[in-house]
């Protein structure tokens, strides 16, 4: 047993190291350092709450902790990169389960205040954490089913969506107020079983409802939920750790979400109200009517690229699922021995999560300072000789600033039919996330180089080194 204010120092110790842990993943260099704060935090959190507050059933913990550790270590040692943002979704949703069980156990709890101010505070807590709690869950799976392809990308709008999401809402705070004023406790379980189910399915409402290109813009939204579904966790178990843990995920999440949104040129409100992606025209092969495709095969390729000074590659979900990043860094390194600069464009929404092609060109140790975002490099495409793009569909789509009917338009895309020209990288002439026909394919400057990326890619280093 430790005292309290031992435990306190111990808590602020675990923030402080939380908030270094934010402060570290905010650059590629400084990420690795960040997770280890991130990790001692947590380790240091979990062994003071429990020296702290466990007394009784020690072996029960421990088992349930090696199960879910034992579980939690095996599940990130076999999941490949691509299949990192279903795995994100999938946790998340299990952020919002425990704040729904402990918001259950909490209410059941014989030692919870009976009367006065105190009890409604507490029942405010329970109800907020449990309705927090479904939404991150039920949306979350969905997500997970939108992610790992088992749901379609495309959003399932109902008639009169709006009026079910108001109506979802004000039972929820009709059936909060019934809850609080209960006469008894047993009486109080009714209206907190009907706002649990009408909870799980505005989660669900609310993530079908949104279109594949929207879909950056959910899971930033659903971690901050899971933030804010901890942090209610932590009220109900008059947590302070608790709390500021969840108050740190749940507004970096918001701030994730503001920055998604902005740089998909989309308004919060509106993507959450769901409907973008109603007007696509999908097609795996079509086109036809937009011209013809300039294949290149890979020895035309590198003469081209011999003869470029400035090339800027930019890489898609297709570089991720590929797993072609070892040979796209080969190839940098290549070109730069030739005297070429070479440089990266990376678009904010690029892959299938926040900062997914960062990630993978770190792994592949591409020099930090040759990549770039892509609001620093969009005007200099006119002064590329050749653009590269491996595996990127939507984040290179002409039709986001030429159509106002595509459902990804407005948003901001690299313009690499500026360059003099481009190479795309891809199988075949399948539509990206967002399922919408992309112009580029068949621009005057643009040479098609199917293949899968990786295959490609080396295709090109041994053609260099020849
Ligand atoms: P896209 O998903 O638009 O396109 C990827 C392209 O890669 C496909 O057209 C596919 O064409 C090609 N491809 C797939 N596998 C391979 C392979 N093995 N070798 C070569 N090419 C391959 O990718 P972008 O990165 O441009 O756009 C990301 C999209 O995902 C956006 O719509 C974004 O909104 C959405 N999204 C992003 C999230 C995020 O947080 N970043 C989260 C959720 C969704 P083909 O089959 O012909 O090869």
């Amino acid at each position: 047993m430790i005292s309290e204010s031992m435990l306190t120092v111990a808590y602020l110790g675990a923030a402080a190291l939380f908030i270094l842990a934010l402060g570290g993943l905010s650059s590629n260099d400084t990420a690795r350092r960040g997770n280890m704060y991130g990790m001692s935090g947590m380790a240091l959190a979990i062994t003071a709450t429990i020296v702290a507050h466990v007394q009784a059933n020690i072996g029960l913990l421990v088992s349930m902790m090696a199960i879910g550790g034992i579980a939690g270590f095996i599940l990130a040692r076999r999941v490949q990169m691509t299949q990192m943002p279903e795995l994100v979704a999938i946790l998340h949703s299990m952020v919002g389960m425990a704040a729904v069980l402990v918001g259950y156990t909490s209410f059941m709890d014989p030692a919870a205040p009976a009367s006065g101010v105190e009890k409604v505070i507490h029942e405010v807590e329970v109800y907020l954490g449990i309705f927090i709690g479904m939404v991150t869950f039920s949306g979350s799976v969905i997500a997970y089913g939108k992610l790992s392809g088992l749901l379609g990308g495309k959003p399932l709008l109902l008639p009169a969506r709006h009026s079910l999401n108001l109506m979802m809402l004000l039972a929820t705070i009709v059936l909060g107020v019934l809850f609080v004023q209960a006469e008894s406790h047993h009486s109080a379980y009714l209206p907190l079983y009907v706002m649990t189910a009408i909870a799980f399915i505005f989660g669900i409402h609310m993530v079908v409802a949104i279109g594949g290109a929207d879909m950056p813009v959910v899971i930033s939204m659903l971690n901050s939920y899971s933030g804010w579904a901890a942090a209610a966790t932590g009220f109900m178990l008059s947590n302070d750790l608790l709390i500021i843990t969840g108050a740190l995920v749940g507004s970096s999440g918001a701030i994730l979400s503001y920055i998604m949104c902005r740089a998909m040129n989309r308004k919060f409100l509106s993507v959450i109200s769901g409907g973008f992606g109603m007007t696509v025209a999908s097609s795996s092969g079509g086109g036809a009517e937009q011209g013809e495709v300039n294949p290149i095969d890979s020895v035309e390729a590198v003469q081209l690229l011999r003869e470029a000074g400035e090339v800027m590659i930019v890489p898609g979900y297709g570089m991720a699922t590929a797993q072609a990043q070892h040979a796209v860094s080969q190839l940098t390194r290549l070109l730069q021995q030739h005297g070429i600069n070479v440089r990266f464009g990376i678009h904010p929404v690029a892959g299938r999560m926040p900062g997914h092609m960062n990630v993978l060109l770190a792994e592949a140790k591409v020099p930090y300072d040759i990549v770039f975002e892509m609001d620093e490099i969009n005007s200099d495409f006119p002064d590329v000789d050749v653009a590269i793009v491996i595996g990127a569909n939507d984040t290179v789509n002409p039709s986001a600033l030429e159509g106002s009917d595509s459902p990804i338009a407005g948003m901001p895309v690299l313009e690499v039919w500026n360059s003099k020209h481009c190479i795309v990288m891809k199988r075949g002439m399948a539509t990206g996330y967002a399922g919408v026909d992309n112009p580029l394919f068949f621009k005057e400057n643009t040479r098609m180089l199917f293949g899968d990326a990786r295959v490609m890619m080396e295709e090109l280093v041994q053609q260099i080194h020849d």
